[in-house]
């Protein structure tokens, strides 16, 4: 999950920009309906606040809803793509399907999350014998192959495992341990010792007492659980690394010889876990960080096994209360969105049930979407814009001021071969094996889990499958792999809010597909982490030393921009954890700029809404993360999240580009203009 989840500026020559003062007469467009404009909010001043005067209209014409973390755009593409699912899982429960076809599974499983009568009178029972297992055990040594067990089901206690390309040979795939074991993700949650903090972990020890007592522990019991759970997590918590510390692919890589875990870590439970998996084969796996897993031993032996058996059992019921009665969901809800996000009411159960379904079933689901709620030629125009932005991307490569020949030449090789995949997966994996019953909601989601682990196992030593998709066609996102050298782009981005069924004009299809999509996830190839994987996914320095001082140079202005950025009171963002991101961005916009300036609409200066053409991309860029986020969900990500929050996606990048502040008119003494040494231009 870490893994793969994981995840550049211009010097503008003055002909070239001032070209636009040469341009052709301007031609204007008339358009009925314009959402760019409509979104303006023109008591802010561009200068001064980009991102408030693009989009604030709509925020204040669209509040967020009480069952919601946040209102834009994000959201309004998720409802008309959930209301696509909400059919598809409709016409399939209603469809009488044959048995084990993809129909009925995703009915049956569409039917089972809407069965909330059945859920009552089943209370704790569906999850009751894993909670029995838990019970079953008696002694230290036995807790790897619970441990072991839980994983299979989709609960981590402890650490994260996982089976996938060895960071230094991308083609083979290998075992790997990383850091975990947090409750609440994050460590700082446990060591920050500031009032918002100090009051979540308050309200988090309340929150795991108070599932203690469902699953019928008395009061005074079910408090010193919570304690003794909290104990062990700020214990775990103090040999975490950070965010920022994490970032570093080579000190996350120490491959260690299976038959030396016992040494390494003073400790049979390695070994005897990988027994549990039956991965006796494995000669060696890849630590992400061996100083966690050292001070992890003694942790493992300060606290007695009824101790660990309730560690477990919390991880196990907090994973699995969502599809269980209305007293755990509501607990669940109540902590892990009131608490943590500001959101006071539940979603409507058929949309809990189309995001449950869509996520266990996405791949299924996502064969009918892109057959019938998507124009035919999705796939045709996304891979355009994408090739379009390859291809500045390379003269931009080429022109670097700051690079040496030799880099570059390296840099437009990893490029070209960055694989594009666009749309949907050619090959569909295979789901047959799974069985789905329409009155076993939370069985249902287990042997799903089990699936997908047993899966996973499976992978252990064999060559890597570069077909895989990390992500559903349905899916509003996209993402970089290093390992795999490839960007992802889900068929769903070819949606903007306000054009459906029609097609946007360049300046928005550049800003938002080309720059903050496309662009940006090229760029991920070539951000602080990124750009330490050469052209094969593999982890091997490719750079100078000379040409990677410099680049560190300019990453580190990014570091201080956005580490100067207050997002709420005194929390400021994480530069140096969200830097990846933020280089990407800049990346992206950059190349977004880039392109657009092949268009007609740009060469030909056409004025539409009344807003000159580079206007109308920065407008549209502000489009792409049109967020507003309720202040405790915003303070969550900052504390969470390697991507700064949407204001500053917007602001921080924009006023580093010197086509906004000619499109603008930003002069000194506005809020915008940043002084010309401290711009930073990477990409
Ligand atoms: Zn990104």
């Amino acid at each position: 999950m870490i893994k793969n989840i994981i995840k550049s500026s211009l010097i503008l020559s003055s002909t070239l920009f001032f070209a636009c003062s040469d341009a052709p007469e301007k031609v204007e467009k008339i358009v009925d309906i314009d959402p760019l404009i409509q979104h303006i909010d023109s008591s802010f001043k561009a200068s001064d606040d980009f991102f408030m005067f693009a989009n604030n209209t709509w925020f204040k014409q669209h509040p967020i809803k009480a069952s919601e973390t946040s209102n834009g755009i994000f959201k309004t593409i998720d409802d008309s793509v959930n209301a696509a699912i909400k059919q598809i899982c409709i016409k399939s429960s209603q469809a009488n399907a044959v048995k084990g076809s993809n129909e009925q599974k995703i009915g049956d499983l569409y039917k089972s999350s809407m069965d909330t009568i059945l859920l009552e009178e089943l209370g704790i029972t569906p999850i009751q014998n894993e909670l029995n297992t838990i019970d079953n055990i008696n002694s230290l040594e036995e807790l790897p192959q619970l441990i072991a067990h839980l994983n299979t089901i989709g609960v981590s206690p402890l650490f994260h495992f996982w089976i996938g390309p060895d960071d230094k040979n991308s083609s083979l795939n290998r075992g790997a341990l990383w850091q975990g074991g947090l409750g609440l993700g994050e460590r700082d949650y446990y060591l920050n010792t500031d009032e918002r903090t100090v009051k979540i972990k308050n309200e988090y020890v309340a929150h795991i007492q108070n599932m203690f007592e469902l699953l019928k522990f008395e009061e005074a019991e079910a408090k010193l659980t919570a304690n003794s759970i909290l104990n062990i997590e700020t214990d775990i918590a103090k040999i975490s690394k950070s965010m920022e510390a994490l970032r570093d692919p080579y000190g996350n890589y120490n491959l260690i010889a299976t038959s030396n875990l016992k040494t390494n870590f003073s400790t049979d439970f390695w070994q005897n876990l990988l027994q549990a998996w039956n991965l006796n084969s494995m000669d060696s796996l890849i630590v992400g960080q061996p100083s966690f897993f050292k001070a992890l031993t003694p942790i493992l032996n300060k606290y007695s096994i009824a101790e660990w058996k309730n560690y477990c059992k919390w991880f196990l019921i907090s994973d699995y209360a969502s599809y269980l009665s209305k007293d755990f969901a509501d607990e669940d809800f109540h902590f892990f969105s009131t608490v943590l996000s500001g959101v006071s009411e539940k979603k409507p159960r058929w949309e809990t049930a189309v995001n449950e379904t869509n996520e266990a079933l996405g791949e299924l689901i996502g064969q009918v979407y892109v057959k019938e709620y998507l124009p035919a030629n999705t796939k045709e125009k996304l891979k355009e814009i994408g090739e379009n932005i390859r291809t500045v991307y390379a003269e931009h490569i080429k022109n670097l001021d700051w690079m040496s020949e030799e880099t570059k030449a390296k840099a437009l090789v990893k490029l070209a071969k960055i694989n594009m995949k666009v749309g949907y997966p050619d090959k569909w994996k295979d789901m047959s094996a799974i069985e789905i019953k329409s009155d076993e909601y939370l069985m249902n989601i287990l042997h799903l889990n089990e699936w997908e682990f047993h899966r996973m196992l499976a992978k252990n030593g064999q060559p890597v499958n570069k077909d895989e998709w990390g992500m559903y066609p349905q899916t509003y996102n996209a993402y970089y792999s290093p390992s795999f050298n490839e960007i992802v782009v889900p068929a769903c981005n070819i949606i903007v809010p306000g054009y459906e069924g029609k097609m946007p004009d360049d300046a928005i299809l550049y800003g938002i597909i080309g720059g903050s999509t496309f662009g940006h996830e090229i760029t991920h190839g070539f951000d602080d982490e990124g750009s330490l994987y050469d052209e094969n996914g593999n982890l091997n320095d490719w750079w100078t030393a000379e040409d990677r001082e410099k680049f560190e140079a300019k990453t580190q202005l990014i570091v201080e921009q956005y580490s100067a950025y207050t997002v709420l009171d005194s929390m400021h963002i994480k530069g140096d954890a969200t830097q990846g991101e933020n280089i990407a961005d800049l990346g992206g916009v950059t190349m977004g700029i880039e392109a657009f300036k092949k268009t007609d609409q740009y060469k030909n200066n056409i004025i539409i809404g009344g807003v000159t053409p580079m206007q109308r991309f920065f407008l549209g860029y502000g489009f792409a993360w049109m967020v507003n986020r309720r202040d405790e969900a915003l303070a969550h990500r900052v504390m969470t999240n390697v991507h700064s929050p949407a204001k500053f996606r917007v602001n921080g990048v924009v006023s580093n580009l010197t086509e906004f502040y000619e499109a603008f008119n930003v002069k000194k003494g506005d809020n915008m203009y940043r002084n010309e040494d401290i711009r930073v231009k990477i990409w």
